[in-house]
């Protein structure tokens, strides 16, 4: 995919791939961790670095519709959780520009 270049990040606690330890998000980019993922438990973040979106689509999911894109790590593929394009209710509309990651799929890096 000629994305081989990975960003490092620093801070008191970072999550990264389980499967390949890729850096991905820092705990003061967590923004929720009441969200479920298509695996259990999940975490809302505002950043998240070394992930190659996919192509939108639309999801339907408990608190309504939303446009989506799957999130993959950069270095092995794995699909992570998602990103939020767009949300149709208006009270979702936080969400919009934000990271899905599923707890299972991440590891403490530090
Ligand atoms: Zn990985």
């Amino acid at each position: 995919m000629g994305m081989s270049y990975r960003r490092y990040l620093a801070g008191a606690r970072i999550y990264g791939c389980s499967e390949c330890k890729t850096h991905l998000a820092t705990i003061h980019s967590m923004l929720s961790r009441a969200f479920n993922g298509q695996h259990g438990r999940a975490y809302l973040f505002d950043t998240v670095v070394n992930v190659v979106e996919g192509e939108p689509v639309d999801r339907q999911m408990t608190t309504g519709n939303h446009t989506v894109r799957d999130i993959y790590c950069v270095k092995c593929q794995r699909i992570l959780g998602w990103k939020y394009d767009r949300a149709y209710d208006p009270t979702q509309k936080y969400k919009e520009g934000k990271f899905i990651l599923e707890r299972n799929l991440l590891i403490d890096v530090q």
